[in-house]
């Protein structure tokens, strides 16, 4: 899902962050060859299913969506957008 964070709206820079649930990511690396930042990688340790789920490396994130369009596991990756001040 891409969504606006709940916050009070400001012109300004696009930027934002995301959420992964990291039980519904199967690990497969799409979202980290496409993110064009280069700001997601899987992590070390699995997940319930097994799986080395993705990790947000925490800062950078402009909320172009790519990662969110790229997974194929609904729900996996949340993406949030944030304007300048929040
Ligand atoms: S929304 Fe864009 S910049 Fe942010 S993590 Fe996903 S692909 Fe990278
Ligand atoms: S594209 Fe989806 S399933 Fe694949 S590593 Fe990224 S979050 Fe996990």
């Amino acid at each position: 899902m891409v969504s606006e964070a709940p916050a009070k709206q400001k012109a300004g820079k696009k930027r934002g962050f995301i959420e992964v649930r990291e039980d519904e990511c199967k690990g497969c690396g799409c979202c980290v060859a496409d993110c064009p930042l280069g700001l997601l990688q899987l992590a070390e340790k699995l997940n319930r299913m097994g799986y080395h789920p993705v990790e947000y490396k925490g800062e950078g994130c402009i909320a172009c969506g790519i990662c969110f369009y790229s997974c194929p596991e609904p729900g996996a990756i949340t993406v949030y957008m944030l304007e300048e001040g929040e």
